[in-house]
């Protein structure tokens, strides 16, 4: 097993399950599943969450892959339908569907469809990236009552967009405007992603939204821990050592020559690189985890390679298994170093990446 390899461990999606239905007891939980479920593998995910009340994907792709994988859950599109001829395709196939803009309120009151769509109609509360002003609410939510081609079951959601700093004022300011507008009325509401559900108890409602937090990463800004609020990383991602070198002082290693070594020592050549989506961009010092220790990257990321510094007195053999991410080095700390956040890191895994359960 040398080439890179991710292993997911569907026992610690479980673990995680039970930790957001802890956190909100008394919310229905909506698992994210878009981007091959952050890169863990869509189809694999939603099996092996059965008691998900409904799951929710970016792309109509990605809800009909699940419908003919058998999956028969509720599946609500987070960006709602792109164009009118989506909307038969989401009648047979039992899709729900947000409704954030014009377009398509007037697609669904001017659709004939067999079957009435459930709708999640979705206001912007202070975000301005999707969602209907709030002024706008009542004239929205009044057409689509009066729609025959919408159950009158209608949930009314906003987004999020700085729930991952506990010091943001923007959070309450999103959740005050929520609540005013909300408050009259007996539906069901939902506010949380998971930075809402680990940080905001206030903004739980009826329906939270885990994405992040469902494979185990902290979604708070600069909290790189693993294994805390009782959730455990669900990827961990291997590859093997290819070739150990020794190298003399002075010498450099890689491309660019971006790295010169100060001592005599020994380098490790890991089979993973950007190809396999490791981020291209993780400078000199980043951990990787081989033989029970940290050593650090060094030189740049290749396409199929990266090199760590194993130190002078180097153990290590051909052979071994590093440890990209996963227990005890965080996918989020890795994202640090690369300065992106770990979203990116997972969702980035590519095809050549074997995936497999455990
Ligand atoms: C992606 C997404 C989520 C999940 O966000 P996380 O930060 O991964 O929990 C929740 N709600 C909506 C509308 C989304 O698009």
């Amino acid at each position: 097993m040398r080439s890179a390899t991710a292993t997911i461990d569907l026992a610690a999606l479980q673990q995680n399950y039970s930790a957001i239905k802890k956190q909100a007891p008394n919310s229905k939980i909506l698992a994210v599943l878009k981007a091959n479920a952050y890169g863990h593998g869509l189809e694999r995910i939603a099996k092996a969450l059965p008691q998900a009340d409904a799951f929710g994907v970016a792309r109509i792709e990605e809800a009909l892959a699940l419908r003919a994988d058998g999956i028969v859950k509720p599946i609500v599109l987070l960006e709602g339908f792109f164009t009118a001829q989506d909307l038969p395709i989401l009648a047979v196939n039992n899709l729900q569907t947000i409704v954030h803009n014009e377009q398509q309120l007037a697609a669904i009151v001017n659709a004939r469809l067999d079957e009435p769509l459930k709708v999640w109609l979705k206001v912007d509360t202070g975000m301005h990236r999707l969602g209907i002003n709030p002024h706008q609410f009542e004239s929205f939510y009044q057409q689509l009552l009066a729609s025959k081609n919408v159950q009158d079951d209608i949930i009314i959601m906003s987004h999020l967009g700085c729930a991952d700093d506990c010091a943001d004022p923007a959070t309450l300011q999103q959740l005050n405007t929520f609540t005013q507008l909300t408050a009259p009325l007996d539906i069901e509401r939902s506010l949380s992603n998971s930075a809402g559900i680990w940080a905001w108890p206030a903004c739980h409602y009826d329906w939270v939204r885990p994405g992040l937090m469902l494979y185990g990463v902290s979604p708070m800004i600069n909290d790189v821990s693993n294994s805390t609020h009782n959730i455990m990383p669900v990827m961990t991602l291997q590859a093997g050592v290819i070739a150990i070198r020794a190298i003399k002082a002075g010498e450099t290693v890689g491309y660019g020559s971006a790295w010169k070594s100060e001592i005599d020592t020994t380098i490790g050549v890991i089979a993973i690189g950007y190809g396999d989506g490791y981020p291209r961009h993780a400078p000199n010092g980043t951990p990787v985890l081989l033989n029970g220790r940290r050593v650090p990257l060094v030189g740049r990321v290749s396409m199929d390679m990266i090199t760590v510094d194993l130190g002078q007195h180097s153990q290590d053999k051909v052979g071994d298994i590093a440890t990209l991410w996963g227990q005890s080095l965080s996918v989020a700390e890795v994202a640090q170093y690369a300065t992106t956040i770990p979203y990116e890191l997972l969702c980035n895994i590519s095809k050549r990446v074997t995936s497999r359960t455990k």
